[in-house]
């Protein structure tokens, strides 16, 4: 493999895993970086401890106070210029996400774009910051609400989408007059210290400190991290494990939460669908990224008098999907994560048959050419369950594929719905009557609802994030910078008597 790319983005063999303004000579262990491709080390990274953390907190709290203090759409001037900077490392940014997380060239380029476009949106937020003005009930008062820069953003990442999640995140804090702390997963530490590396260059010595890196265990930076009275937001996404530890520990301090956890999407096919575009849109949803997306499908609600032939459709067309180098590109499926993942997958598979499911394809480990044996390939795998068993209400982080026939669209929508995870969601159908139901009020519950496009590829313009289980945070577009800001309610007195609110008569005749 060909990882001259990996110099360019500034990654050594050995790296460090802080950065507060300059990279730290840190005290914890070693870590070596597997590539998922075929296990082979592609570097090393030397782990940051708590008190690196407590550096990196102070070094980014202290250019917070001075950052809040630049006029936002200078702030956002400082983010177009990283935009910028993202845009000239987009393609060895996408193979890096390759190379580091498994998931196939197309997907890791899409996943730069993603960060460029991200950049792009805050710039014109920058300018965009707006409050509100209040009528007030008493004369000669207004009242206005005003959103002000909050402090330092935690930003705790997953591993499956190793630059996105952060660039969400930090593109929105910057420009909200934020500084961020940044823990990535340790199973993708390069992508982390990459874009650490580009925006540092472009915030120059003055406000690299914003962009600070913490690379190290869960119990030592991630617990100095939910523990930080200086960190008034912590933005985590993962599995909804990890979200039931993060959200009661930053509550218990009075801290915030974004929590973006796991999803179990379904996608609805009723009898009228276009089952042409269906096919495309659930073979997407369900095998890209090897079924390592918060939105991938992993269900499918299907109208009985269409199942039998939708499901012949998709056995034909996995058929067709290459697994193997997800540098090459006519790969369609790349390697799980990691082992753990392939033990996952196993597991998973084997417990849908005792339960009563059938595999109809995959099922197994990928057969895959001697050079990748040393990672962890399955075969995109699918399931039908005449009858909802237990493990469908799971979501396991590999490409499986439960079908599920259904009766109706009441049906459908209460299948949907039955799960404990709310975040991505679609229908397929030409009956106006049945999309706008599945988006009404007694329609899909999650955060997330598609008609006739799958429940995985997300724009950024919108607002990202489910409901229940998937922890209720709304990042990236629409209005969630409002989660990055604090709000303030001011009421201004401009007459020269003291009325009070509610009419109240205080110590007055
Ligand atoms: P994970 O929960 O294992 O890890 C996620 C991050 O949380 C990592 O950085 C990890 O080190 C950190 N973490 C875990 N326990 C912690 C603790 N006790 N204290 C501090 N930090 C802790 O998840 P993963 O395997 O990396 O990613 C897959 C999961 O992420 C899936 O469940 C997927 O659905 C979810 N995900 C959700 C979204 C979303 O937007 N909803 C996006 C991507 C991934």
């Amino acid at each position: 493999m060909n990882l001259t790319f990996l110099a360019r983005l500034g990654i050594g063999k050995q790296n460090s895993g802080a950065f507060d303004g300059a990279w730290r000579k840190t005290r914890g262990g070693t870590l070596t970086v597997r590539s998922p491709i075929d296990g082979r080390s592609i570097g090393s990274v030397q782990l940051a401890d708590a008190k690196d953390y407590a550096a990196v907190s102070q070094r980014a709290h202290a250019t917070f106070l001075r950052w809040r203090e630049l006029p936002a759409p200078q702030r956002g001037e400082f983010v177009r210029r990283i935009g910028n900077a993202f845009r000239e490392h987009k393609e060895d940014l996408g193979r890096l996400v390759t190379l580091e997380a498994g998931k196939i060239v197309q997907e890791g380029l899409g996943e730069a774009q993603e960060c460029i476009d991200i950049a792009d949106f805050a710039v014109g937020l920058s300018r965009q910051l707006y409050g509100l003005t209040i009528a007030s009930e008493r004369p000669q008062h207004h009242m206005r609400e005003t959103w002000h820069p909050l402090g330092t953003v935690g930003i705790v990442t997953a591993f499956n989408f190793p630059i996105a999640v952060w660039a969400w995140n930090s593109m929105l804090a910057l420009v909200c007059g934020d500084a961020c702390l940044w823990k990535p997963s340790l199973k993708t530490p390069l992508c982390a210290i990459a874009m650490t590396k580009i925006a540092a260059l472009v915030l120059g010595k003055e406000w690299a400190p914003l962009v600070g890196l913490c690379i190290g265990p869960d119990l030592s930076v991630g617990s100095a991290l939910l523990d930080d009275p200086r960190v008034p937001l912590v933005s985590a996404t993962g599995s909804t494990r990890m979200g039931r530890i993060v959200g009661p520990r930053v509550a218990q301090r009075f801290g915030r939460t974004l929590l973006e956890l796991g999803g179990n999407n379904a996608i609805a096919v009723m009898d009228d669908a276009d089952l042409d575009l269906a096919v495309r849109a659930i073979v997407f949803g369900a095998v890209g990224t090897a079924g390592q997306r918060c939105t991938t499908t992993r269900r499918l609600l299907v109208h009985h008098k269409v199942a039998d032939a939708l499901q012949k459709r998709l056995v034909k067309a996995y058929a067709q999907c290459s697994i193997g180098n997800p540098m090459d590109k006519g790969t369609l499926v790349g390697p799980l994560v990691d082992e753990a993942a392939a033990k996952a997958f196993d597991h998973a598979v084997a417990t849908a048959v005792q339960q009563g499911g059938k595999v109809v394809c995959g099922g197994k480990r990928a057969k895959v050419p001697r050079t990748l044996q040393g990672g962890a390939y399955v075969e995109p795998t699918i399931v039908r369950c005449d009858e909802c068993i237990p493990i469908v209400k799971e979501e396991t982080f590999a490409p499986i594929l439960y079908v599920l026939p259904v009766r109706s669209l009441d049906e459908a929508i209460a299948r949907n719905n039955d799960v404990p995870q709310g975040l991505s969601s679609a229908i397929f159908t030409r009956d106006v009557r049945a999309a706008e139901r599945f988006l009404s009020a007694t329609g899909s519950d999650c955060g997330i609802a598609n008609v006739n496009i799958g429940t995985s590829g997300a724009e950024i313009g919108g607002a990202f994030g489910g409901e229940k289980e998937t922890g209720g945070g709304r990042e990236s577009g629409s209005d969630s910078w409002k989660a990055y800001m604090r709000r303030q309610t001011s009421t201004v007195n401009y007459g020269a008597s003291l009325p009070l609110a509610q009419g109240i008569q205080f110590g007055a005749d």
